[in-house]
């Protein structure tokens, strides 16, 4: 059974004006879409046909040399990209509560001095990539970025929150000022979504 690009859950205006509409059609349509067929022509007739992305990403090891490289970028990109639709929202912003915002202030001392760290993350990223904030092996939160498609699985970590820095995620709108970008980013930011993330995580 082949992946499928995952339908937007909500409209592509429905984000601005912190992404705007074109944006949003070309990334889900055209890139995301691109990650979804070169994954499956990269995994047709193998092992890895049927498997979830999540346990292909977490077992990189038993990907087949051959298609070790294409697994890698376009297994992370549609996994990425997945993520990242669902952890937006027109109805996001403001700052979480309950076990994950209990969590990050334990972590990171306040709400504020996470999102310093993640935006931190975000615009330090050189090139190509994606700040996360993800659950680790132990349970416990890390913000950090990782290079091009690579996905956070691929070290045994579960990304629950993940912003796309890929100039394509942004320059229509923004052109070089990734650091705006960001700052409007958090105003979609679909905090009960990273919720019910970070508690199936744990
Ligand atoms: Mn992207």
């Amino acid at each position: 059974m082949a992946f499928t690009l995952p339908d937007l859950p909500y409209a592509h205006d429905a984000l601005e004006p912190s992404i705007d509409t074109r944006t949003m059609q070309i990334h889900h349509g055209k890139h995301h879409q691109g990650y979804t067929n070169k994954l499956n022509a990269a995994i047709e007739g193998t092992d890895l046909e049927g498997k979830s992305i999540e346990d292909i990403l977490r077992n990189m090891d038993s990907v087949p040399d051959g298609i070790k490289g294409a697994v890698q970028n376009n297994g992370g990109g549609y996994a990425n990209h997945s993520l990242f639709w669902t952890v937006m929202s027109p109805d996001g912003g403001g700052a979480p509560s309950g076990a994950l915002g209990d969590a990050i202030n334990s972590t990171f001392g306040s709400f504020d001095e996470f999102k310093s760290a993640f935006s931190s993350a975000a615009g330090t990223r050189f090139g190509s990539g994606w700040a996360w904030l993800v659950v680790d092996g132990d349970g416990g939160l890390q913000v950090y970025s990782t290079a091009n498609q690579d996905s956070p699985y691929m070290q045994g970590h579960t990304p629950i929150l993940g912003l796309d820095v890929w100039e394509h995620a942004y320059y229509l709108n923004y052109q070089n000022r990734r650091p705006d970008y960001v700052s409007s980013w958090w105003d979609v930011v679909n905090w009960g979504q990273v919720a019910a993330n970070f508690a199936a995580a744990k």
